[in-house]
C-alpha cells in the first residue's frame, strides 16, 4: 500500500504528496523505469494531447465467455510456432505457461471495479477543501494495439468537497484501469471520470507521462518519446490558476508543455 511515509510538503495551503516510487501491490518493482523507456521524461520530444471533457468512458464489456487457461496456452504455442521457433524445445516448453500467468498479473485489472474502490471515503476532513495531488504514481499499463508495455507517470489531483479519500485509493484507481488493454487517452480519462463521478469534488486533474514500447521498439523507432495525456475537469478545466497551481506542483516543464 501507498503509505504517508514519504516527504510531505506544504505549499501555502496546497497538501502535496510525493508518492515516490510506488509501493502499493507486490508485483511493481522499485527501480525507476526499465531500459527502453527514456529517463527524460517530459524533456525531449514530448507528444501532448489535451483530452475533452466528454462522457464516461466505460470497460468493455465480455461478448464471449472466458477461454480456458489451456486453450490461452495453446494459443502462445501458436504464436511460438508462428513466430519460427519450436515450443517442444527445453527452453520454450514452460513458456506458454509463464505468459498466461504473466498476463494474469498485466491484465487484472479486468477483476476490479474502480468505483467500488473509492466507495469508502471520509467527511471528517476539519473543512479541508484545498488541492490534494499525488504526483510521480509509476504506471504500467499495455497498449490496445499491440499488447505492448505503455510505461511512464501519473499525477492525480483534486479538489476536495467535503468528501476525502484515502490516498492509495487515487493510485489503486490508476493502477485497475492501467491493467487493462488500453490507450493513454482513454486511460486518463477514465481515471478522472471515475473520481469525478465517485468523489463528486470541485475538481479532479490526471496528467499521464508515458513511453509506448510499440513506438520504442517497432514501427517508427523512436526513443525518447514521451507522450502527454490531460483530463481537467470541474476548477482544475474552468479556473486557469487552479489549473496553473497543479501544473506548477507536478513540475515546470509539464506545465509549459499542457499550458503552451
Ligand atoms: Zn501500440
Amino acid at each position: 500500500m501507498l503509505t504517508r511515509t514519504g516527504p510531505w510538503r506544504q505549499a501555502g495551503q496546497i497538501l502535496v504528496i510525493s508518492a515516490g516510487p510506488p509501493t502499493w501491490g507486490p508485483t511493481v518493482p522499485q527501480s525507476p523505469l526499465p531500459s527502453g523507456a527514456p529517463s527524460t521524461l517530459g524533456k525531449t520530444n514530448t507528444v501532448n494531447i489535451q483530452i475533452p471533457a466528454s462522457g464516461l468512458t466505460t470497460a468493455n464489456a465480455t461478448l464471449e465467455p472466458r477461454p480456458s487457461r489451456t486453450e490461452a496456452e495453446a494459443a502462445v504455442r501458436t504464436l511460438l510456432r508462428w513466430a519460427g521457433d519450436d515450443p517442444d524445445r527445453e527452453g520454450l516448453v514452460d513458456t506458454p505457461a509463464r505468459v498466461a500467468r504473466a498476463y494474469e498479473e498485466f491484465f487484472a485489472g479486468y477483476e476490479t471495479d474502480p468505483v467500488d474502490l473509492l466507495a469508502r471515503s471520509f467527511e471528517e476532513t476539519d473543512g479541508y477543501d484545498e488541492m490534494v495531488i499525488l504526483r510521480d504514481i509509476r504506471m504500467e499499463s499495455h497498449c490496445e494495439h499491440h499488447m505492448v508495455p505503455i510505461i511512464g507517470r501519473a499525477h492525480i489531483a483534486y479538489l476536495p468537497q467535503g468528501r476525502v479519500v484515502g490516498i492509495s485509493k487515487l493510485a489503486r484507481v490508476l493502477e485497475v484501469y492501467a491493467k487493462r488493454l488500453q490507450i493513454q487517452e482513454k486511460l486518463t480519462a477514465q481515471v478522472a471520470n471515475t473520481i469525478e463521478q465517485v468523489l463528486k469534488p470541485k475538481g479532479v486533474a490526471v496528467v499521464i507521462e508515458a513511453a509506448h514500447q510499440c513506438m520504442t521498439t517497432r514501427g517508427i523507432h523512436k526513443p525518447g518519446v514521451t507522450m502527454v495525456t490531460s483530463r481537467m475537469l470541474g476548477a482544475f478545466r474552468d479556473d486557469a490558476s487552479t489549473r496553473r497551481e497543479f501544473l506548477a506542483i507536478i513540475g515546470g516543464q509539464r506545465a509549459n508543455v499542457i499550458e503552451g
